[in-house]
């Protein structure tokens, strides 16, 4: 299964990218863990996103391709792979098409979640995330059973610094701007799965899996 999950900051698609995972056995490729994780290191490409992430901008277009076309590559994704947070502009969309096409790989879906803007910015300002294992928390819609404390590992849940008010609004124009085009191109391709992302995670995680799984 190759898919896309597609929807602004906040959407569910982390969230969502984990149980796919788990269920169909392929991985999640995040462009924004694979960039932070290189902000903490301090590699040269880490150096030069961090600047555009604080400001809650786009890293240029060059970088981002580069960095999917080199994990598409690896093993794990001979059987399938879920896309999160890329592709973000329409230059994205194209060099994803041609980096498929040289490697004769076809999308199957691109699942595009929906929430309102009002609760986007609750969930990014509730939202938590472990140290140590990466899993994400919500304060209010997905608590870990001990506040700061996760679940499944133990380890101290941290506020991502990008999840600040100022900067979720201008996230928030950045996806209307660059990224919402995205769903009529998919559209177009006849790709696109239109999901409710307001509903509940586990009812979203239900939806999804049903319509993947009759499509
Ligand atoms: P994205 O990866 O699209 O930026 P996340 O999956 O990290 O979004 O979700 C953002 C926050 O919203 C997290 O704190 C998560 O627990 C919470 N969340 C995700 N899906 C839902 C949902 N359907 N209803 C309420 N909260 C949700
Ligand atoms: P995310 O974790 O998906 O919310 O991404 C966090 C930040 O990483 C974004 O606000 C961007 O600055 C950067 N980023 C992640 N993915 C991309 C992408 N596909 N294109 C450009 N910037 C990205």
């Amino acid at each position: 299964m190759k898919l896309i999950l597609l929807g602004p900051p906040g959407a569910g698609k982390g969230t969502q990218a984990k149980m796919l995972t788990e269920k169909f056995s392929i991985p999640q490729i995040s462009t924004g863990d694979i960039l932070r994780a290189a902000v903490k290191e301090g590699t040269p490409m880490g150096r030069k996103a961090k600047a555009f992430m604080d400001a809650g901008g786009l890293v240029p277009d060059a970088v981002v391709v580069g960095i999917v076309r080199e994990r598409l590559q690896e093993d794990d994704c001979r059987s399938g792979f879920i896309l999160d947070g890329f592709p973000r502009t329409v230059a994205q969309a194209d060099a994803l098409q041609a980096s498929l096409q040289e490697m004769d790989k076809e999308l199957d879906r691109v699942v595009s979640l929906a929430v309102d803007a009002e609760a986007l910015v609750e969930r990014l300002t509730g939202r938590r995330t472990c140290r140590q294992c990466g899993r994400g928390y919500h304060v209010k819609f997905d608590p870990p059973q001990q506040a700061g404390i996760c679940d499944a590992c133990g380890g101290a849940l941290f506020q991502r610094d990008d999840d600040q008010e100022e900067t979720i609004r201008k996230r928030l124009q950045v996806y209307a701007d660059q990224t919402a085009p995205l769903i009529s191109y998919y559209r177009q391709a006849g790709v696109l799965m239109e999901l409710d992302g307001m509903l509940p995670i586990p009812q979203v995680q239900q939806e999804m899996l049903s319509r993947l799984q009759a499509s």
